[in-house]
């Protein structure tokens, strides 16, 4: 019999008729032999109005927190009464649903009292999100007459560092706890309900697993139970050749192998979690992109080999937006032993990874590519620690309104002339580069632009390439 794990993100349960939707699937499955287990995301955009939330609460009233608990305690009843029609199942998810908004107030109300938003407690804050729909969800499936149970990823037994925002799993401590907790539901045919996203770390606090997390959640979910498949479903048919909302002709990629979706989700591609692939790629775990509003699609499938027909030298391009350029340059670096570790050691002793680099032969500047949000941290700790310090460093400096463009393809490696034909394409548009990378591994040639050119850059690369035609 085979076993999968199904994660299902904020489009796929954003309304009452979307999770009966899912639930029909989930439990059509269940029906043709599967064991199932199920990861979900917060109802579309709930995450979101929640970290506003968390930030305004700081300086915020009572009366505003309950007005916001308020309307999101309405949008998720009015979701549960349409998600399931027994009007029994449709109770007990009412109650479960009002005691984790009233539980919600007080955490916010306490946070205005307080006057601070610590990571800790926004991770906390951020957990109501999945803590909401879950039970909704395992409410549909319930009302479809299959046995369920409904977990938190803390409950499920996911235990992370305390790298609160962007936590990662100690996988050997949570592969044992999901095994003994889940795995039996499992062979009885129990389907149990995961929030995705939130985890726990070792002193039972919550953690969250970044932006996107359900993915990771799911994976790791995968791998704890020794899953056949795990299946994505999402509000696209497939990986594409790059965001479909960029260019509307992007075409589905049928077949992938780990390093190049791993390639394309670290250099943008939203669809799917950046390390979402890290622990499948070990147990050689098939991951599956489906699209829930198209299940006789088969999506694209993700496995150790590369598509052995496809010949394709370029094969999808991606932007990511939320990034900054920092430089930081010295006469002093010129030629002095350990000082490019010396900037590196401040930016990772302060939790802020680097996610492109890119030097002078004249060593006298390192460009670097980190989240934008990080960019305060980042040049104040460098000042701290490096200006003024013999003279290594005389200068950090950054640009705000960039974007990474990067171009991914398995088949890059050893092809001459790609990052030519790139660069004259970007070229002929008058763009300017402000820099340029291309990993070790040689499947993607990175660089970066002014953000307002960057979409008009991705569909120039997607038509000189042929993309929609692959
Ligand atoms: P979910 O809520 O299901 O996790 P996301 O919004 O996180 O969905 O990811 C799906 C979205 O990713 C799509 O709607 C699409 O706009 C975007 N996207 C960006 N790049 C790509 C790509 N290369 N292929 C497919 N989708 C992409
Ligand atoms: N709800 C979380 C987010 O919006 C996790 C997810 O959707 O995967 O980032
Ligand atoms: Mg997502």
């Amino acid at each position: 019999m085979k076993k999968i794990v199904m994660k299902f993100g904020g489009t796929s349960v954003a309304t009452g008729e979307n999770i009966r939707h899912v639930a029909s699937l989930v439990t059509q499955n269940a029906k043709n032999d599967c064991r199932i287990a199920v990861v979900v995301s917060a109802l579309a955009g709930v995450t979101n109005t929640l970290i506003e939330i968390a930030e305004q609460a700081k300086k915020s009233d009572e009366k505003h927190i309950q007005a916001f608990t308020k309307e999101l305690l309405d949008k998720h009843l009015a979701t549960i009464s349409t998600a399931m029609t027994s009007k029994q199942v449709q109770k007990e998810v009412t109650q479960i649903t009002e005691k984790t908004i009233a539980e919600l107030e007080k955490v916010l109300t306490g946070i205005c009292y307080v006057g601070e938003l610590t990571p800790k407690s926004k991770d906390y804050v951020l957990s109501f999100g999945e803590r909401l729909s879950a039970p909704i969800v395992w409410g549909a499936i319930k009302d479809l007459k299959f046995e369920t149970q409904c977990f938190t990823g803390k409950e499920a037994g996911i235990v992370t560092d305390s790298n609160f925002g962007e936590a990662d799993p100690l996988m050997n401590f949570t592969t044992h706890l999901i095994h003994e907790r889940l795995g039996p539901l499992l062979e009885k045919g129990v389907i149990p309900v995961v929030t995705g996203y939130i985890a726990a770390n070792q002193d039972g606090i919550v953690t969250t697993v970044g932006r996107g997390g359900s993915d990771y959640t799911a994976t790791i979910l995968g791998v704890a139970l020794g899953v056949d498949e795990v299946w994505i479903w999402t509000d696209v048919d497939g990986i594409m050749t790059t965001d479909p909302k960029i260019v509307p002709k992007a075409k589905m990629l049928p077949q992938l192998s780990y390093q190049e979706a791993a390639e394309m989700a670290i250099f943008g591609a939203k669809v799917m979690h950046p390390r979402a692939l890290e622990p499948v790629i070990k147990e050689n775990i098939p991951v599956r992109i489906r699209n829930v509003f198209h299940p006789e699609n088969q999506g694209t499938l993700i496995t150790k080999e590369p598509d052995a027909k496809a010949t394709e030298v370029v094969k999808a391009v991606a932007m990511i937006k939320d990034v900054a350029m920092l430089n930081v340059s010295g006469a002093g670096m010129v030629g002095a032993p350990g000082s490019y570790a010396k900037v590196f050691d401040v930016l990772g002793k302060n939790n802020i990874n680097v996610m492109m680099i890119s030097t002078a032969v004249s060593e006298a500047n390192i460009s670097m590519i980190i989240r934008r949000g990080l960019l305060g941290r980042a040049i104040s700790n460098l000042e701290i620690a490096l200006l003024d310090r013999g003279g290594l460093v005389s200068e950090v400096s950054a640009e705000d309104d960039v974007a990474v463009i990067a171009v991914m393809g398995a088949n890059m490696k050893g092809t001459l002339g790609v990052a030519s034909r790139i660069f004259t394409t970007v070229a002929r548009k008058g763009i300017n580069i402000r820099m340029i990378a291309q990993g070790s591994s040689e499947l993607n040639i990175s660089f970066v632009v002014k953000e307002k050119d960057g979409t008009a850059v991705v569909r120039a690369i997607h038509e000189e390439f042929n993309l929609d035609k692959i």
